[in-house]
């Protein structure tokens, strides 16, 4: 996976051998001092009050049911009930404060890395996938919310436990205690080793998921192809390779943490029988009284039982660690394309002139193959400039320098006289609209939609703008107007009414420069003309780059650009390029002889 790819399998296996990437999770924790403080507490006195219990427990062997004496047997039970009810409410304010915390570490961890992922460059999309990066958002997440809440409370309270209980060992009894604390090693030794490939599986586990959930929500999400091409078993096929896939990960994962649970238990309980064996020997011979080795059975029990559960712990923290590494992976991710620390300004107001002065560029997934070659070209203000070429000869890419999604490899772009290397990306943008080929629709209100052009506007700019786009007349028929939800994808209107709302978008948003990416698919007559006019009133005033796939928008440009190849071969109007009879010349014959069909597709 791009992510990780330069990363070598030594550093890999370095950082596997550790908890440390649960470290980089401290910043989000700390955050909520109050909550860590009231969780610290909250332990501290459930521990401590458990560690008493057996202290009152040896007091009653000894001297209550030996001296037959009803009001102190009855006295050390009302101790026992007060401990209880303290045991019991510092219980509960630890889960209280530990989950909340939990949660509200998990929620800024998604925030986070959402709104980190959102201004990655589209470069980073390029490699990887949508729903990859879905699954490190809810799978990794929870799996840090139960670390951060539970497993590391656990852990917490374990540890107070088992070195309470250790010392209280020692203080019952040193000889017993020293043949405890020789056998601790044989335990504690396992469970780091087995940590850690628990970790290492853990973390293929998490990958491998993610890959399934990937290829689900990307056939999810073109759910139509996929039944047209009546692909489901197919596709049913390859998910269900990628899910046994996942299962086989995590069996293995689960496998190792039963195997560390096996040892765990199974040494610590098997060394106190062996330690209680002589202790009952010393009570026989008259050497200990039995309420103190009642005492000390107890504090060991209670040591044993937390080391146990220190063993789960660490196999649960471990899977964290390797869900806290794959997130903090995409928040390291550092967007290619960036603001430089003291940005130029855009000189205001804006005129909207674009120029590129020998641009050269390829795309980071295909370095060897220019996208782009040497491109010059000035765009005055208020032009309206074609772009025409075959499939693949860059047009597309011009957008994207323009965005400045991407940087050049070499020369400069340049807005409105600045060379937008030098600028912030989202001043840049903010003097752009763009109408993309493939209209982006989002599964909101028909008003949500409009004003994602510019949030903020208001209902009766946005009904102007939809207006003037002739948006007005189908979304005032809709069921609810412009409060109607439109579907995923805008999946409940026709083509031609998705580009007239993503006009209305581009209205709203009111910039400089046009990007209008001409969509090739063809409308009915009525439908283009209402598309075509509606674009002709977007374009008023606007310096327009458009994309053309159709003559007559050709016809009304300014100038056209003939590209090929990721270069300029051609330049003019209609009438010169047609009369120099070269590359344009042949676009515009199969556009003639295949009637209503566009320069991109005749070309192919
Ligand atoms: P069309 O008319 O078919 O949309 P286009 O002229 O807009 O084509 P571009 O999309 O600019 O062409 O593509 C130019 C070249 O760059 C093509 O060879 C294409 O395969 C390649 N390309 C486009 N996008 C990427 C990308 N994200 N990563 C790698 N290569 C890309």
């Amino acid at each position: 996976m791009a992510i990780s790819a330069a990363e070598t399998g030594q550093e890999r296996q370095a950082r596997l051998r550790t908890l440390g990437p649960l470290g980089r999770l401290v910043p989000f924790v700390t955050r909520y001092r109050g909550l860590v403080v009231g969780a610290c507490v909250a332990l501290t006195a459930a521990a401590v009050t458990t560690l008493t219990l057996p202290l009152a427990v040896r007091r009653m062997i000894d001297h209550g049911f030996s001296d037959s004496d009803s009001a102190l047997i009855s006295s050390y039970f009302m101790m026992l009930i007060a401990l209880a009810g303290m045991l019991a409410a510092a219980s509960a304010a630890r889960y209280y404060f530990v989950i909340t915390l939990g949660e509200r570490v998990v929620s800024d961890l998604r925030l986070a890395v959402f709104s980190h992922v959102s201004r990655l460059s589209p470069g980073f999309f390029d490699a990887v996938q949508s729903g990859e990066i879905v699954s490190r958002l809810t799978a990794d997440t929870t799996q840090i919310k139960s670390a951060v809440g539970a497993t590391a409370s656990t852990a917490l309270r374990n540890v107070i436990l088992t070195v309470g209980a250790l010392a209280m060992m020692v203080v019952t009894s040193p000889k017993l205690s020293g043949l405890v604390i020789a056998a601790i090693p044989v335990v504690v030794l396992p469970l780091v080793a087995f940590g850690r490939s628990v970790r290492r599986r853990s973390r293929f586990a998490q990958d491998t998921l993610a890959d399934a959930t990937a290829y689900a929500s990307e056939q999810i999400g073109a759910v139509r192809t996929l039944q047209a091409y009546t692909n489901e078993a197919l596709v049913e096929n390859r998910f269900a390779g990628a899910v046994e896939i996942a299962f086989e990960a995590a069996r293995a994962s689960v496998r190792a943490r039963a195997v560390l649970t096996f040892f765990a238990i199974f040494t610590v309980f098997a060394s106190v029988v062996a330690v209680l064996w002589i202790g009952a020997a010393d009570v026989l011979s008259g050497a200990m009284s039995p309420g103190t080795l009642g005492q000390f059975l107890l504090y060991a029990v209670f040591a044993a039982g937390a080391l146990g559960a220190l063993s789960e712990v660490w196999g649960e923290l471990s899977q964290a660690a390797g869900a806290a590494e794959r997130l903090t992976e995409l928040l390291a991710e550092e967007p290619q394309v960036r603001a430089p620390a003291a940005p130029v300004a855009l000189p205001e107001p804006a005129r909207g002139a674009v120029e590129f002065r020998d641009v050269s560029f390829s795309y980071p997934m295909r370095p060897d193959r220019a996208a782009l070659e040497g491109l010059s070209f000035c765009v005055k203000p208020g032009e309206t400039v074609a772009i025409v070429g075959p499939s693949g000869s860059g047009k597309s890419t011009v957008f994207s320098l323009i965005l400045r999604f991407y940087d050049p490899q070499a020369g400069t772009v340049l807005v409105d006289g600045v060379d937008i290397g030098w600028a912030d990306p989202r001043a840049v943008r903010a003097r752009m609209a763009i109408v993309p080929q493939d209209v982006t629709i989002f599964a909101a209100s028909a008003s949500d939609n409009i004003a994602f052009g510019r949030p903020g506007a208001g209902a009766a700019e946005i009904e102007a703008a939809a207006r003037e786009a002739h948006a007005h007349e189908f979304i005032a028929r809709l069921d609810r107007g412009y409060d109607t939800p439109l579907g995923e994808r805008g999946v409940t209107l026709s083509g031609g009414q998705r580009q007239r709302l993503v006009i209305a978008r581009a209205i709203l948003r009111d910039a400089p420069i046009l990007l209008l990416d001409e969509a090739t698919s063809a409308l009915d007559a009525e439908s283009e003309t209402l598309v075509q006019t509606a674009l002709e009133r977007l374009m008023e005033g606007r310096t327009t780059l458009v994309i053309a796939h159709r003559l007559a928008t050709v016809l009304k440009a300014d100038r056209i650009l003939v590209m090929e190849d990721g270069r300029i071969v051609e330049e003019g109007t209609h009438e010169s390029l047609v009369a120099a009879n070269g590359v344009y010349a042949r676009l515009a014959r199969l556009q003639f002889d295949h009637g209503a069909g566009a320069f991109g597709r005749a070309a192919e």
